[in-house]
């Protein structure tokens, strides 16, 4: 039997709420698909700060270092808004984290199915059959990485400066992944970039024009400006399969193609790097999409599906275990499908809490 051996960082607000309601999923995805967990809980977020004074403490980096693969649930709240911006909990932890482990490499499924499509601020007819959009995201480089500086003028107003970067290898790396999306799904990808005024762009779209040509010329690949994707992303979901783009065209528009699939609740996301695991796949961190939901953390009603995706999502990616991935999520479908609902997505139907829409996933699980 094969034993999983993984970190578990439940973080803060609804965090430790859909976690635990996910590992349960996980322990009877083993019972049926033959493996056995070896989780090791720490503490990240808001919650490390209180217990260990820093929000990514170094015997949380060890557990990290230890195992396969990240399950992390969301870190930050009200409590430590205060804090200067540097110890806050996502840009201390989230951040670090990923740059800690060289996560490049964000995969963010948009999916919005058919039988919720209600929960989309998008009209019916425009998306008549639901939402199946993936993102790949570029995750370390790019404008957020580069050189920055603030500095005073001689005449005495501020200057701020942020530096966009990207290198040959970096597009590369990412194309790939994006490569490796589209040929497990609709062979189509949509690449995003502003090469009409940027040079980072002119460089992105030649090396992942030559990259797809050399090594995927089976695939459809599209070029499309990244003010053009917003307004199509709204306008016409459907024609996109994987939409494809650097750091922070794709923190915009994942957040974009995440508020048209409805609720943060249902959302899931893989963030890879170069690292591999001892099974030689991907180490990955594997989250959802929303944050820690302060409004309604600790009254049970929080949706566990998208902690629930991610950890199918973990399945696949650093462990290789496709159909235990796959069952996970037609049971999460299959509980949406027979009216069973948190409140996010209840639309007038009677609303079950985390605990019961996670005890209804594990009976559709069976
Ligand atoms: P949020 O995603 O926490 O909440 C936005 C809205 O979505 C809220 O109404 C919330 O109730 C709802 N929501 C989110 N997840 C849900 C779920 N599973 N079930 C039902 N409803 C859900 O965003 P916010 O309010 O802007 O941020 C709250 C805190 O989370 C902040 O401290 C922010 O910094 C942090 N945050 C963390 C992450 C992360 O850890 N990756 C991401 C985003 C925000």
């Amino acid at each position: 039997m094969q034993t999983l051996t993984f970190a578990v960082l439940p973080g803060d607000g609804i965090g430790p709420e859909v976690m635990a309601v996910a590992l349960r999923v996980l322990e009877q995805a083993g019972q049926r698909f033959d493996f056995a967990l070896d989780a090791t809980h720490a503490d990240i977020g808001g919650i490390a700060i209180d217990n260990h004074g820093v929000a990514f403490p170094d015997s949380t980096h060890k557990v990290c270092e230890d195992a396969d693969a990240i399950l992390f649930g969301s870190v930050g709240g009200p409590k430590w808004e205060s804090l200067p911006p540097k110890e806050q909990p996502e840009r201390a932890s989230l951040l670090a984290i990923r740059k800690a482990f060289s996560l490049y490499a964000n995969i963010r499924p948009g999916l919005l199915y058919e039988e919720i499509a209600d929960a989309s601020p998008l009209k019916r007819e425009r998306i008549p059959e639901g939402i199946d959009i993936v993102c790949i995201r570029e995750l370390t480089g790019g404008i957020y990485f580069g050189d920055k500086s603030t500095t005073r003028l001689d005449n005495g107003e501020e200057q701020a400066i942020d530096t966009m970067v990207y290198k040959t290898s970096e597009i590369e790396r990412i194309a790939q992944v994006a490569i490796d999306t589209a040929l497990a799904r609709g062979k189509r990808v949509t690449s995003v970039d502003k090469a009409n005024v940027l040079e980072c762009s002119v460089l992105w779209r030649k090396v992942v024009t030559a990259y797809f040509a050399k090594h995927a010329p089976e695939i459809e690949l599209d070029h499309m400006y990244v003010d053009n994707a917003a307004m199509q992303l709204a306008r016409d979901p459907d024609q996109f399969d994987v939409l494809f783009t650097e750091n922070m065209f794709g923190d915009i528009l994942s957040d974009e193609m995440g508020i048209i699939c409805g609720s943060l609740g249902m959302l899931a996301s893989a963030s890879l790097g170069a690292r591999k695991n001892r099974l030689d796949r991907p180490f990955g961190l594997y989250e959802p999409s929303g944050g820690t939901a302060p409004d309604i953390a600790g009254q049970g009603i929080a949706n566990p599906s998208a902690q629930i995706l991610s950890a199918a999502l973990m399945l696949r990616h650093s462990f290789g275990l496709h159909e235990a991935a796959d069952a996970i999520e037609t049971a999460v479908r299959s509980t949406v499908k027979a009216g069973i609902r948190t409140a996010d997505i209840a639309f007038g139907l009677a609303s079950v809490g985390s605990e019961a829409m996670g005890e209804a996933i594990l009976k559709h699980l069976d």
